[in-house]
């Protein structure tokens, strides 16, 4: 703000330090260039946090999870020294499905067999279509136009006929995007799916995006990242305004002003059209982030004293059509004690169980843990949960994602610099968008661009 009580200069200023304004950071760092993180919150990692469950013990209420075909993420933990272990899923998983409780093994629950080959099918037809779209430039698919306008919830409605195969579709795209099939636009979907790898490397835990989980938490690679950039980040510096002076950028952020040559803004689009811009943004630039909102999640974990799931035969994970909790995951620190389980309100659900008092909304959690797990689950020694939509410096989560036009009449602007403006956040990714991995390629391709340039 004009005075500001601190101004510095560098020669690129990074605006966030989520993974991808670190990743940006310790790019330039390598190449020599001197570089300024600002960070809005007392704290790095953006999307991901860590909790402190006692003991020593850790949850992430935001972004946890790694699979092994994220390389980007596998290769910046190990070099920050964060090991990784196999998420649980030991025993059999439960589904509750229209009213009844049951168990399941694998991904794919035991319902009806007509259901499956319709999701399989509709599985399918999903991959072969997503194959056919160009990670780099979504819009250039041969049938981008056809795809981009309609929502996903249009094409599941004609590809899957009956009611419980539109349910367990509607569900996965609630548990990958936080966000409903009538939100997002088929293309969307297809992208998202190429980008990852398809379908399975989605939803699946073995193998998959969900397959392991960092020792010491996720957060702990970012705080790490963070060390080693030292003085460079700074903590408690919302950016308010950032101006292109013609000579090069000026940024104001809360008692602080920093001059810079170029600026990475490694933000979503939504927050990053919070920001006041002289001159204003070109009108395809600031359309587009209108049409990229985030997905609602309410990450919540109960607490007990072991997780006594286990003995029983059970993996902990599970699956829900009762319209709250959706999927539901043993989250018990790697050795064993506390019992954890983890449940998402995700989509509608947490749009709706969002305005709940903190009160219902555990007692609902809890409900829906005990219709699943038995009554051991309706009393647990604690609870933790983080509501993303209500974070001021997120606004949502997991990622942005495109309604329909979004990719066809936007998308080059999704990561087109304009003038010394560059841009990353994992919205801007090619490879596993909308993860931690996507946030760290997006920043390592935007520290390239802004070394190419300079
Ligand atoms: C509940 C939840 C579960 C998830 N699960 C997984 C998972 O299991 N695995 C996985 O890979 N991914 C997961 N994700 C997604 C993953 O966390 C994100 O894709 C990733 O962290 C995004 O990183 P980013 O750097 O692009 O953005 P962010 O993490 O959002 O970083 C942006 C940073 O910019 C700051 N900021 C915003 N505006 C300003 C401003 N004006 N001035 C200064 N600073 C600003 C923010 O405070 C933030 O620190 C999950 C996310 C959530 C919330």
């Amino acid at each position: 703000m004009p005075g500001a009580s601190k101004t510095r200069s560098a020669q690129v200023a990074i605006v966030g330090a989520g993974f991808a304004g670190l990743s940006a950071a310790l790019d330039l760092t390598a190449r020599g260039v001197d570089c300024v993180v600002l960070e809005a919150r007392n704290r790095v990692g953006g999307r991901v946090l860590n909790h402190d469950i006692g003991d020593g013990n850790i949850v992430e209420v935001g972004g946890q999870w790694v699979g092994p075909t994220q390389l980007a993420i596998l290769g910046m933990a190990s070099r920050m020294g964060v090991a990784t272990y196999p998420t649980h899923i030991e025993g059999e998983n439960v589904i509750e499905y229209r009213g009844s409780v049951s168990r399941y093994t694998g991904t794919i629950p035991r319902i009806n067999p007509a259901v499956l080959l319709q999701v399989e099918w509709a599985r399918r037809r999903m991959n072969a279509m997503a194959s056919q779209v160009p990670l780099d430039a979504p819009w250039s698919a041969q049938k981008a136009r056809k795809w981009d306008s309609v929502t996903f919830g249009q094409w599941m409605n004609l590809n899957a006929p009956s009611k419980g195969a539109r349910m367990l579709i509607r569900l996965a795209i609630r548990s990958v995007f936080g966000t409903e099939p009538e939100d997002v636009s088929l293309l969307h979907v297809l992208f998202y799916l190429h980008s990852a790898g398809g379908f399975d490397a989605l939803v699946d835990t073995r193998g998959g995006a969900q397959d392991s989980r960092f020792d010491g938490g996720s957060q702990l690679v970012a705080i790490r990242m963070a060390e080693e950039l030292g003085e460079r980040v700074v903590l408690d510096a919302p950016v308010r305004r950032i101006e292109d002076t013609g000579a090069g950028i000026r940024i104001d952020a809360d008692g602080f002003a920093l001059e810079a040559e170029r600026a990475i803004v490694a933000v979503s689009p939504t927050l990053a059209t919070r920001i006041d811009w002289e001159p204003a943004l070109p009108a395809r630039r600031d359309q587009m982030t209108q049409r990229m909102p985030q997905g609602a999640i309410v990450k919540c974990m109960a607490i007990y004293d072991e997780p006594f799931w286990r003995s029983e035969g059970l993996s902990g994970s599970g699956l829900s059509d009762g319209g709250s909790v959706n999927a539901i995951f043993d989250n018990t620190p790697p050795d064993g004690s506390p019992g954890v389980l983890l449940g998402f309100l995700d989509g509608r659900a947490a749009r709706r169980w969002g305005q709940a008092s903190p009160g219902e909304r555990q007692a609902e959690v809890v409900r829906v843990f005990g219709r699943l797990f038995g009554s051991r689950a309706l009393s647990p020694i604690d609870y933790v949960e983080r509501n993303w939509a209500a974070e001021r410096w997120s606004r949502g989560c997991y990622s942005g994602a495109f309604g329909p036009s979004g990719w066809t009449d936007f998308g080059p602007a999704l990561r087109q610099p304009v003038g010394r403006i560059h841009w990353a956040g994992t919205e801007t990714a090619t490879v596993w968008n909308g993860y931690i991995d996507g946030a760290i390629t997006s920043g390592e391709r935007a520290a390239a661009e802004v070394a190419g340039a300079t």
